[in-house]
């Protein structure tokens, strides 16, 4: 008989992917579309089932028959209720995302159960699961792109927090972002020093030109000066950061992931020595790691949202 699988969808700024997901951690192929955030959350929601039904069709048996549907996972942009599936903030680049009901809207279609989940808190699970964290009770993942996010995974399941807000790094106060202008409206958080924008609108800033974001970590791993104090700062805020949530949460591992962690060493290896330098000695030899299953970590987070919500429904008293 074919076993169960899971369809898991990462709703992203540009581009949504889906692919199924089994109980082992077995991802099928990955398929791709444009989201159309733009347009709306009707757009959106139309755009995901398509590809759900796309992803489907490819599953079923040479016979045309289809799998069992375990149900349907998905990662997002925005801040998520996690208990309704409802989005409760999004950024400009999605249009009328919150008050989405993203997981009633997909399972009447799909008459199944349905996950929704922040994209950073799906990437991290998934790394918990079979990545850079695989066997870890408590990680801390930080992934820095376009924003800076967090998340906080404990055995196996991310934490919301109470306001569906855990994880907001990119929102703490930093000190070398003092007086900068973040996202959120608010000055002096980490985000408007350490995202990756941030990186290329403060170096223009301070020594012209236009210079975008993979440029300006390029040079600084050329030793460029300008590029490399920029990114400098960038790295310790970040790092100071991260030694305070670790502080904290005393996690087992750190997980770097997102667009800029493979793309400067100076960036790497500043975030390393500021994690180390703020760290009281029994944190200090935490593992610093790199994520290591590039798009597939999102789809197995949310995916395993769902394997663990179907464990969670069995009779108490007994497993089988
Ligand atoms: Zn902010």
């Amino acid at each position: 008989m074919t076993p169960p699988l899971v369809v898991a969808v990462d709703i992203g700024g540009t581009k949504t992917a889906a692919a199924t997901v089994t109980c082992d951690a077995q991802v099928g192929p990955i398929q791709h579309v444009p989201t159309p955030a733009a347009a709306g959350p009707e757009a959106v929601i139309a755009s995901v089932t398509e590809l759900i039904r796309t992803v489907l069709d490819g599953a079923c048996d040479r016979d045309g028959s289809a799998p069992p549907l375990q149900g349907i996972a998905v990662a997002t942009a925005g801040m998520v209720d996690t208990r309704t599936g409802t989005i409760v903030a999004a950024n400009s680049t999605f249009p009328g995302w919150p008050g989405t009901a993203v997981g009633k809207r997909l399972g009447a279609i799909f008459e199944t159960r349905v996950r929704v989940q922040h994209d950073v808190a799906a990437h991290g699970a998934g790394e918990a699961w079979v990545g850079a964290g695989r066997g870890a009770t408590c990680a801390l993942m930080v992934a820095v792109g376009t924003g800076v996010g967090s998340a906080i995974v404990l055995e196996g399941r991310s934490r919301g927090g109470a306001h569906h807000a855990a994880g907001e790094m990119g929102h703490m106060p930093s000190r070398l972002a003092a007086g900068m202008p973040c996202p959120c409206g608010r000055t002096g958080h980490l985000e408007a020093i350490a995202s990756g924008p941030a990186i290329a609108s403060r170096y223009r800033a301070l020594h012209g030109g236009d210079a975008q974001t993979p440029a300006v970590l390029a040079q600084a791993d050329a030793g460029e000066p300008g590029a490399v104090g920029v990114v400098r700062d960038a790295a310790t805020a970040l790092g100071e950061a991260i030694a305070g949530s670790v502080t904290v949460l005393d996690p087992e591992v750190v997980i770097l992931g997102g667009g800029i962690v493979r793309a400067s060493q100076t960036w790497l290896t500043t975030v390393r020595q500021s994690v180390h330098h703020e760290l009281v000695a029994p944190l200090r030899e935490i593992p610093l790691r790199l994520s290591s299953l590039g798009g597939a970590a999102p789809l197995l987070g949310a995916a395993r949202a769902v394997w663990q919500a179907s464990d969670d429904d069995m009779p108490a008293g007994g497993r089988w």
